[in-house]
């Protein structure tokens, strides 16, 4: 059985060929969906095979936290030093206390800095360096076409 989401990608060249459930290997028009900043050297001359992953969860769930700017409380500003943690125990909890001052939140109010993601259905591009890759209209309009809901990016070292 093939799955239309990976099937729509296939036929744009955005996936390729399947290295297993819901992982394939990038296709030979990622770079068309996908703007590189940097210089992504490796990317670039192929040293590095790019796959795309996809993660499919039965209600929301946060993936990310692993980042490379510090993540700090909202108001107080103190540093949060366990922002994996804290992704991996939501949506059971989604709550925070600082633990230098008892400054307490929730989840939504934390500014990730683009290193957290909150969804059902996450596609995961690997190996990008963090910053050095952005998603084009393009390739969030395909995405969109397919879930009908909108998308946004994050960067992430690992993904689990
Ligand atoms: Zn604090």
């Amino acid at each position: 059985m093939v799955d239309p989401f990976w099937q729509k990608l296939q036929q744009l060249g955005i996936a390729g060929k399947p290295l297993g459930a819901d992982h394939y290997q990038a296709g030979s028009s990622l770079m068309e969906y996908v703007n590189y900043l940097g210089c992504s050297p490796s990317l670039r001359s192929g040293d590095i095979e790019s796959t795309l992953r996809i993660h499919r969860f039965d209600q929301p769930a946060a993936m990310g936290g692993d980042s490379v700017d510090a993540i700090r409380y909202p108001v107080c500003k103190h540093r949060l030093a366990d922002a994996s943690d804290l992704l991996r125990a939501y949506p059971a909890r989604t709550t925070w206390q600082c633990p230098e001052c008892g400054n307490q939140g929730t989840l939504d109010q934390i500014n990730w800095r683009k290193s957290a993601g909150f969804a059902q259905l996450f596609l995961e591009i690997s190996a990008i360096f963090p910053k050095e890759a952005i998603p084009t209209d393009k390739l969030l309009a395909v995405l969109h076409e397919l879930c009908g809901c909108d998308w946004t990016w994050f960067y992430s070292r690992a993904s689990d």
